[in-house]
């Protein structure tokens, strides 16, 4: 045990909602048992700047007097605010699995880094002298805040007290992301708390299918796409095939903006099969994004955890994200010196949504030719520009630029990490024969989502499973 535990005081088990309730940032939740005060993940609120600093800025579980903190995954909405907790004063353990704890770390850094230039964007905006120039947290904090990570492998169980124990199992969502299971004794009686962090789906490349678990007296499910189907993954291949290949016969490049996270790994191993298979015309592919190239060397450090057909192709093909024509770029200067190539070439590059990163470059340079493609992967959400292009504006604005909008846009589906409303109802009916669920905590997920969510889970639930708001407090 890394962390000095409160001596036990018989008080019953309490769960309150500090994030992700009603909504899909800023996940934050605290279990409370006899005298034990566990958070679970530690997210930072995304969306419009004042608005979230202020809630990311303010902690409601009292950050010196947790025990501890069980992280499902290294996404910034579930890990983001840990270096502000820190910061707050925490200095216990951090639980999660040992791949969570290496993207973390890359994570964090960055997400430091952020915050950083945000406090000089403010600074340069508001005066030096304005409360709010401070970043939320630097790099130093997001280092210190490493170094409380303790690991778990998957499957294992891990006694964090005498009357507190922990396992995790793959949730299938990205790498490293975790199902947490915890019994701790209440009143002298163990119960059973499950949290689903960020469920995955079935049959996604490279990551294992998420694990079943057994019922529970409290779980907590995430929701996201609770009311939605995916469109099946099986046909990406095939797409993204075309599309190169009229790229290369149009002397045309191909933008693809991704999230350096999950996403850019996933497309850089279907492009290594393609290769592999000799499906790839021989034009360059490049992945513009330094913080893309640190995340895929903490997939290869820990490839053991990825699904059972990768392992199949590790006999033959010991790297799956590197082939001939494929080149990681780092620097600034030869990110830029890509928009001087006049040979077709495909570049990968962050964010997802077009908002911020290297993608706005190759966007600004590349939108007006009729003969490239930018390929949208997933949701773009309102007001961004990936939205915009994703509706096919006859213009753009970026940079300050008005640029028409004359390539191809191609929207390749199927690709989402979350479970869809199938997928919840498989985990959930494994529960039916395995315990039931006493009681359920419906959270990260739109109203809509969460309610539809409510539904497929009843069945299993001694009681209606309840969708609680921002601070809601519950005796289970
Ligand atoms: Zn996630």
């Amino acid at each position: 045990m890394a962390a000095p535990w409160q001596s036990a005081i018989l008080s019953g088990m309490k769960i309150t909602f500090y994030g992700a309730a009603g909504e899909v940032t800023g996940s934050q939740h605290l279990l409370e048992c006899d005298g034990r005060r566990i958070l679970f993940d530690c997210g930072l609120f995304q969306g419009h700047r004042a608005e979230s600093r202020a809630k990311n800025e303010r902690f409601h579980c009292d950050p010196k007097h947790l025990d501890a903190v069980i992280l499902s995954h290294a996404h910034t909405d579930h890990c983001g605010n840990l270096p502000g907790l820190y910061k707050a004063g925490f200095r216990g353990p951090i639980f999660c699995t040992p791949a969570t704890a290496d993207v973390a770390s890359v994570m964090l850094r960055d997400s430091a880094g952020i915050q950083e230039e945000d406090a000089r964007y403010l600074r340069r905006k508001l005066g030096p002298h304005h409360p709010s120039v401070e970043p939320l947290y630097d790099e130093g904090h997001a280092e210190r805040t490493v170094k409380l990570m303790e690991t778990i492998s998957y499957g294992e169980w891990h006694y964090l007290a005498p009357d507190v124990k922990l396992r995790f199992s793959d949730a299938g969502h990205i790498l490293g992301s975790a199902i947490t299971e915890l019994e701790i004794q209440d009143k002298g009686e163990w119960k059973r708390v499950v949290f689903s962090g960020d469920l995955g789906r079935r049959g996604l490349p490279l990551l294992r299918d998420p694990q079943l678990v057994e019922g529970c007296d409290l779980l907590i499910t995430e929701s996201t796409y609770g009311d939605r189907i995916h469109p099946a993954a099986h046909d990406i291949e095939v797409h993204l095939e075309r599309i190169i290949h009229q790229a290369a016969e149009r002397r045309g490049r191909v933008i693809i903006p991704a999230f350096s996270l999950g996403r850019t790994q996933t497309l850089v191993y279907f492009l290594n099969r393609m290769f592999n298979e000799g499906r790839l015309p021989s034009i360059p592919v490049y992945v513009d994004s330094p913080l893309s190239l640190e995340i895929t060397s903490v997939y290869k450090r820990h490839l053991n955890v990825l699904d059972a057909q990768l392992q199949r192709e590790l006999q033959t093909d010991r790297d799956p994200f590197s082939f001939p024509g494929l080149r990681y770029i780092r620097s600034a200067a030869e990110s830029a010196s890509l928009n001087r190539l006049t040979d077709p070439f495909v570049v990968i590059a962050s964010s997802g949504m077009c908002e911020s990163g290297r993608v706005v470059h190759h966007l600004k340079h590349g939108a007006g030719d009729p003969n490239n493609t930018i390929v949208l992967i997933g949701f773009q959400a309102a007001h961004t520009l990936g939205r915009r292009i994703q509706e096919r504006r006859p213009y753009l604005r970026i940079f300050d630029h008005e640029v028409p909008l004359k390539a191809d846009v191609e929207a390749l589906s199927g690709l989402s990490a979350h479970a869809d409303a199938e997928d919840f109802k498989w985990w959930f009916d494994h529960f039916a024969n395995n315990r039931g669920i006493g009681r359920a905590f419906i959270v990260h997920g739109e109203p809509t989502a969460a309610t539809a969510l409510a539904q497929l889970i009843d069945h299993v639930c001694d009681e209606p499973a309840i969708i609680p708001g921002f601070g809601d407090s519950f005796e289970v």
